[in-house]
C-alpha cells in the first residue's frame, strides 16, 4: 500500500465538536432531546434562512415527515429527480405513494423543468395531480428553481427541497433548503458537514414543523399516560450528535470554501484536456461543489469512467460512479419516467460517461495533485 487512503469524502472534525459533547455528558442529556438539539435547531434555522428546524435522525427521515405532511398516501402520485441517491425516492414508497421520475437539464444536471412541465400536463390531463415534487440539489449545486416552482406553482404543487446535498449553497441570495415548502439536510459522515448520522427538516411553516416533531417521538398524545390515535416514528437526533453538529456549523463556511478550492484544483488540472468537462457552478448562486464532477466525451477520451475508478482503487484511491439513475433502478423500473427531451435522456448519458473525484475537506493539495496526475496521464494516452 502505497499512503494512507484518500476517501470520496470523510467526516472532517473541527476540535470545537467536543465541548458540546463534553456538555451533553456533565448535564447527563444523553437522550433524543436536550440543549444541544434545541441550539443545534436555531443555529441551521438561522443559518438556511428559515423560521424554524427539527432535527432528525436521518436526511431520509425527514424526507418521509415532509411526505407525511402533505399527506402523502397509498397510490398518491410524488415526482421526484432521477438522479439522486436512493434516499430521495425511498419514502415515496414507505408511503406506497407512486413514483413518476423526472429527468435532469444538462447545465446543473439537476431536474429539468421542461420534463416536470411535460409529467404535470400529461397527469392532469388524466386528473391526476401529485401531493409533491421532490427537487433534489446534485453535489452541492441548487437545482434552477423560478422555472420549477413556475411550472409547480401553476398546478398548485409543493416542492420538498432535497437539500443533502447542498447545505450552504445559494440560489439567487437564496440559501439551499429554504426554498421548497420543506427542505431536507443531512449529516450523514460523507456530507460536508457531519453528525455521523442525522438530518434535519425545515420550513417556514411552524404548525407542520411541530406536527413532525410529534411524529418523530412515537406520536404521543398530550396526556399523562401513553396514548397514541395515529402511527408515529422514532426519528429524532441525540443529544450527543446534535453537539457535533453545533461544532460541526461552526465550520461550515470553511468547508465551503475548502470543497469550493478543491474543484478549482481539479479544474485548472484538468478541464483543458480534450473531452473533459468539469461540472460548473451555474450563474444563478454558489455552489458548495460537495463533490467534484468530471464527464468524459467518449468521441475524444478512449477511457471508461469505470476504468479511471479501478486504477486510482489500485492507488488507493477512493472516486466513484455519477448516482444511478432511478428510472435505471430494478427497484423503481416500472415506474414512469419523464426525460428532458423526447429523445435525449440526460441522467442516463450522465451516469455512463461521469464519476466523482475525491473531494474530502481534509485532503492535502499534495494528494489532489496525484490524484489529477493520475487521471490526466489515463485520459492522454
Ligand atoms: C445523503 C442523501 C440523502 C439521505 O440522507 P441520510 O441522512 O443519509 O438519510 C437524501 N438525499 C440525497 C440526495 C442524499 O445525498
Amino acid at each position: 500500500m502505497k499512503h494512507k487512503r484518500i476517501f470520496l469524502a470523510s467526516p472532517h472534525m473541527s476540535g470545537k465538536e467536543q465541548k458540546y459533547i463534553n456538555d451533553a455528558f456533565v448535564t447527563n442529556w444523553v437522550a433524543p432531546l436536550g440543549p444541544n438539539v434545541d441550539a443545534f435547531e436555531k443555529e441551521v434555522a438561522k443559518y438556511a434562512g428559515s423560521t424554524a428546524a427539527v432535527a432528525l435522525s436521518s436526511g431520509t427521515s425527514a424526507i418521509h415527515l415532509a411526505l407525511e405532511l402533505l399527506e402523502v398516501q397509498a397510490e398518491d402520485l410524488v415526482f421526484c429527480s432521477s438522479l439522486t441517491f436512493a434516499a430521495s425516492a425511498n419514502p415515496i414508497l414507505y408511503q406506497k405513494a407512486i413514483p413518476v421520475f423526472i429527468d435532469s437539464e444538462p447545465t446543473s444536471w439537476n431536474m429539468s423543468p421542461i420534463a416536470l412541465e411535460r409529467a404535470l400536463k400529461d397527469y392532469a390531463a388524466k386528473g391526476r395531480i401529485p401531493k409533491a415534487v421532490i427537487v433534489v440539489n446534485l453535489y452541492g449545486q441548487s437545482a434552477d428553481y423560478d422555472p420549477i416552482k413556475q411550472v409547480c406553482d401553476a398546478y398548485e404543487v409543493p416542492i420538498i427541497e432535497d437539500a443533502a446535498e447542498s447545505l450552504g449553497a445559494t440560489y439567487k441570495g437564496r440559501m439551499s433548503g429554504s426554498i421548497g415548502k420543506f427542505g431536507v439536510f443531512s449529516f450523514n459522515g460523507n456530507k460536508i458537514i457531519t453528525t455521523s448520522g442525522g438530518g434535519m427538516l425545515i420550513s417556514d411553516d411552524i404548525e407542520s414543523l411541530n406536527k413532525a416533531r410529534f411524529l418523530a417521538t412515537q406520536a404521543r398524545d398530550e396526556a399523562l399516560h401513553y396514548q397514541h390515535s395515529q402511527v408515529g416514528y422514532n426519528y429524532r437526533l441525540s443529544n450527543v450528535l446534535a453537539g457535533i453538529g453545533r461544532g460541526q456549523m461552526e465550520v461550515l463556511e470553511d468547508r465551503v470554501i475548502r470543497k469550493r478550492e478543491i474543484r478549482e484544483y481539479y479544474h485548472r488540472e484538468l478541464a483543458s484536456v480534450p473531452g473533459v468537462t468539469i461540472l460548473d457552478e451555474q450563474a444563478y448562486g454558489r455552489s458548495t461543489h460537495w463533490l467534484t464532477t468530471m464527464l468524459l466525451d467518449p468521441k475524444q477520451v478512449g477511457i471508461e469512467p469505470v476504468e479511471i475508478i479501478k486504477v486510482l482503487e489500485e492507488n488507493n484511491i477512493e472516486a466513484r460512479p455519477i448516482w444511478k439513475p432511478m428510472h435505471l433502478q430494478p427497484l423503481f423500473k416500472q415506474y414512469s419516467y419523464y426525460s428532458h427531451a423526447e429523445d435525449e435522456d440526460i441522467s442516463a448519458n450522465i451516469f455512463a460517461q461521469g464519476l466523482c473525484l475525491p473531494s474530502g475537506t481534509n485532503m492535502s493539495d499534495l494528494e489532489i495533485d496525484e490524484i489529477s496526475n493520475i487521471v490526466k496521464k489515463l485520459i492522454s494516452v
